[in-house]
């Protein structure tokens, strides 16, 4: 196992009707600002609950934030928490709010010029950030428990993402029963994330890191268990409760903690979102199984213990069984109705120029648990994927 930190100081808050614990949870004097998304955090009354938590503390609003969070909106936020000299956020929605979040936070006091430099530096530049708290409504990209976020720029078609140890949640509340509105599109979505985020930290190369390998292989296969579960059953508390926990767990640093980390995947789907407006996790679910179908020479120690231990694959040669997990990965996705081939979104080889323009203009030249993921090879990564 390599040297590790792991340091993660957010307060996890879990289980049903724990929203009114805001209360005990942001301080008795902060004026606070609350940003959410598209309007089901108002529609669903959950917001109502958070205002009525925060009793009578001075609270703005700040709604809109998008599915891929973008620069142009977050700095109005921004600009709202400055004048009204606001000092703690709460973040009530999914990843994208709460990613969104992390970047207000760190860019209401950045002295070093424009905020967009964080995402350059891939946080280097963050020397503090405001305080901030989230209430999780979509169990997906483990964002309330890390010190993560990935931020889009719309004018420059850029997805990038920082990290800060100034930008993990304070606290955040996770009650499941928040999930039941959902959309079954989002909730598949979040499978599929929490699934990649766990196969990024763990299909890589062996380190006799026996802990986190059986950690991870219990996220999965806990992950391939509920899949069905999610969608057919969107009341199940069980269900629902079991999915929020594995997600989080999926991306708080506990699996990643002294092992090799690819994250090839995240970044080659990151431009296919930026150039064409497909959705995070379907952007993985397409990427992935071609990303282990190029790369199983130097992974292929791990995609035998994969296809042992998480889909139980025991007949057929080392070659068969490979393919075999790589298979059964892409019909879980499809199971999940998330489709797994660039042309069930439009996307043509023609498009695939521009894909590794803006990988390489982004500094993705080499990249993986080996660096060994070039634009070549992303190239023929997205070519499988067509
Ligand atoms: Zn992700």
């Amino acid at each position: 196992m390599n040297n590790f930190d792991f340091y993660n100081p957010t307060h996890i808050v879990f289980g049903q009707g724990r929203i009114a614990e805001l209360d005990r949870l942001v301080p008795a004097q902060a004026r606070v600002l609350v940003l959410y998304g598209g309007g089901s955090a108002k529609k669903t009354g959950t917001l109502d609950e958070v205002k009525a938590a925060l009793g009578a503390r001075e609270v703005h609003e700040f709604g809109g934030i998008e599915p891929n969070p973008t620069y142009e909106t977050l700095m109005r936020a921004v600009e709202l928490a400055r004048r009204e000299k606001l000092d703690f956020l709460l973040a009530v929605g999914g990843g994208s709010v709460i990613d969104g979040t992390k970047f207000v936070a760190a860019a209401i006091g950045y002295g070093a010029g424009d905020p967009w430099q964080i995402l350059l530096d891939h946080g280097a530049s963050v020397t503090q950030a405001v305080p901030f708290g989230a209430v999780l409504t979509l169990p997906a990209t483990g964002s309330e428990m890390n010190a993560g976020s990935v931020i889009t720029r719309a004018e420059f078609q850029a997805k990038l993402f920082f990290n800060s140890a100034l930008v993990y949640p304070k606290f955040s509340v996770l009650d499941p029963t928040k999930t039941y509105t959902l959309p079954a599109r989002q909730v598949a979505n979040g499978v599929v994330d929490a699934f990649v985020h766990t196969v990024e930290q763990y299909l890589t190369y062996p380190v006799d890191a026996m802990v986190q390998d059986r950690f991870a292989e219990g996220l999965l296969q806990t992950l391939i268990e509920l899949g069905p579960k999610v969608l057919a059953e969107p009341e199940n508390y069980s269900v629902r409760a079991n999915l929020m926990w594995a997600a989080t767990q999926a991306l708080n640093g506990l699996i990643g903690a002294g092992v090799p980390q690819d994250w090839a995947t995240h970044m080659v789907g990151h431009e296919l979102t930026a150039l064409h407006g497909i959705d995070h996790a379907q952007t993985l679910a397409i990427v992935l199984p071609s990303m282990l179908q190029v790369r199983r020479a130097s992974k292929r120690a791990k995609l035998l213990q994969y296809a042992t231990r998480v889909w139980h694959i025991d007949s057929g040669s080392d070659d068969e069984r490979i393919d075999a997990a790589i298979e059964q990965t892409r019909a879980f996705f499809e199971s999940l109705g998330v489709k797994t081939r660039l042309s069930d979104y439009s996307v043509a080889r023609g498009d695939l120029d521009r894909v590794i323009e803006q990988l390489s203009a982004h500094g993705m030249t080499a990249i993986g648990e080996h660096r060994d993921v070039t634009p070549a090879v992303s190239r023929e990564v997205l070519e499988l994927s067509l």
